[in-house]
């Protein structure tokens, strides 16, 4: 029974109008043609680019900063999206600053890096601005098959294996294609419907067919699946989401973060989106970082996350700390929550702080409380309801490096499968690189 968020502390309306409009406008303004002109010269096309070789799918950032230099962004943009079909979401929500621009030359030589991801979306949206879809389906192959989860994984292996001549049915427990893109990344790093408007471009290649609100184990069975389509390709994400286990975790007040993220991403609204006056968000990774900044952008005026390991070990990148910091979030490492507050509805969490010991967190015995009427669980995803006969690996879908499970003709990738981080980019290689081997399993290859 999910817990209520309108308890007296948490309200709506906190800001005025253009108070909202400004603070959830888009996180970096986009380069116009000079400065995406001069952002390119600063790149020495190097030879074994160190940026190619960190970008999770392969794209080949010379080549593509070399195109916009020469002002063909629109060959910059195919380019991309020959690895990256979601090149332009990618371009808003990777953490490039550990990925391309961390290994940049120019980063390592000058501490600061060519704009690799403010570049690759010059180039992008200059393409899709023109309603332009680079790609073409080869001859029919009669071959069908399922996809199901239209995240960013789905949607990369859709479209590969629509391309390449096969009918495919992309389905999602949704009631909108876009998994984590729609639902689960800050609203101010994709602005203006951009998530939804990268679908519809998407599927411009045709013979993708969306078949919403359809879940798998309720609406959809694997073993149908397998028996009406010559191959099944799984990118169903994380759906379940970690425990505290800590006593008080029923108040009102403590929320999943990830419902309160896709809550935000869905509204058409932002003052009518309760907050709290005292947040505090458990958990270091992304979604922790989304949902404390968001909420201090909502208006709560004392927004801390809390992290039981130290600053390094954190999954959110030190670019997205920082980022948290400067919009005023305070971050307090080391401590774990032993207790929420209150009776009925979250006063407070009552902390311990932890200490390493041979690997091992420990508790120091020494609490601290902090004030909070509205609580966001942000300590991880787990996969739930993985069909039965699939073999599974650290509570994921145990798969080879091509995306094939252990059951014949069944592929899958992104968040539910084994392998990488649980990134947009890395499930877009992973969807994409299952499509492949899925298309030469089709064609007699495997
Ligand atoms: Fe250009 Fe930096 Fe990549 Fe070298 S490492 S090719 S300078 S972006």
């Amino acid at each position: 029974m999910p817990n209520s968020q309108y308890t007296p502390g948490i309200v709506s309306g906190r800001l005025s109008e253009n108070e909202y409009a400004e603070n959830f406008s888009d996180l970096h303004a986009p380069l116009d043609g000079h400065e995406a002109t001069v952002a390119a010269d600063r790149c020495y096309f190097c030879h074994d680019a160190p940026c190619m070789t960190a970008c999770p799918t392969s794209i080949d950032i010379p080549l593509f900063i070399r195109q916009i230099a020469t002002g063909t962004p629109e060959a910059a943009a195919k380019t991309i999206f020959d690895q990256n079909i979601l090149g332009g979401m990618c371009a808003r929500v990777c953490p490039t600053e550990t990925l391309c621009e961390e290994v940049c030359v120019r980063e390592v030589a000058e501490g600061k890096p060519v704009e690799i991801g403010r570049l690759q979306r010059y180039a992008t949206d200059t393409l899709m601005e023109k309603g332009v879809h680079p790609y073409t389906r080869a001859k029919a192959t009669g071959k069908k098959v399922a996809v199901v989860g239209a995240g960013p994984a789905g949607l990369s292996a859709a479209h590969r294996l629509a391309m390449k001549g096969h009918d495919v049915d992309l389905f999602d427990a949704r009631a909108k294609a876009g998994g984590l893109n729609e639902f689960g990344i800050a609203a101010y790093k994709s602005v203006d419907g951009f998530a939804a408007r990268e679908v519809d471009w998407l599927m411009e290649i045709g013979g993708i067919t969306l078949h919403a609100d359809k879940a798998l184990g309720k609406d959809l069975e694997l073993a149908r699946l397998q028996d009406d389509y010559d191959a099944v390709f799984l990118g169903i994400g994380l759906g379940g989401v970690n425990a505290l286990r800590a006593p008080g975790e029923n108040n009102d007040g403590v929320i999943d973060a990830v419902d309160f993220i896709a809550d935000l991403r869905q509204t058409d609204t932002l003052s009518a989106l309760p907050v709290g006056r005292n947040v505090v968000v458990i958990g270091g990774g992304m979604t922790a970082v989304d949902a404390a900044v968001q909420s201090k952008l909502l208006g709560a005026d004392n927004v801390t996350m809390v992290y039981r390991r130290g600053k390094e070990a954190m999954s959110a990148s030190l670019y997205e700390q920082e980022l948290a910091t400067a919009k005023g979030v305070r971050i307090i490492y080391n401590a774990q929550p032993r207790v929420v507050l209150g009776e009925g509805a979250a006063s407070g969490v009552e902390f311990e702080y932890t200490k390493s010991e041979n690997g091992a967190l420990q508790g120091t015995g020494e609490v601290f409380t902090i004030a909070a009427d509205q609580v966001f669980k942000a300590i991880g995803q787990t996969l739930i309801g993985a069909p039965e006969g699939l073999k599974i690996a650290g509570g994921k879908i145990e798969v080879s490096e091509t995306g094939a499970t252990s059951l014949n003709g069944v592929w899958a990738g992104g968040d539910c499968a084994t392998g990488g981080d649980d990134l947009t980019v890395t499930g877009v290689a992973e969807g994409r690189d299952a499509a492949e081997d899925i298309h030469s399993f089709l064609m007699g290859g495997a």
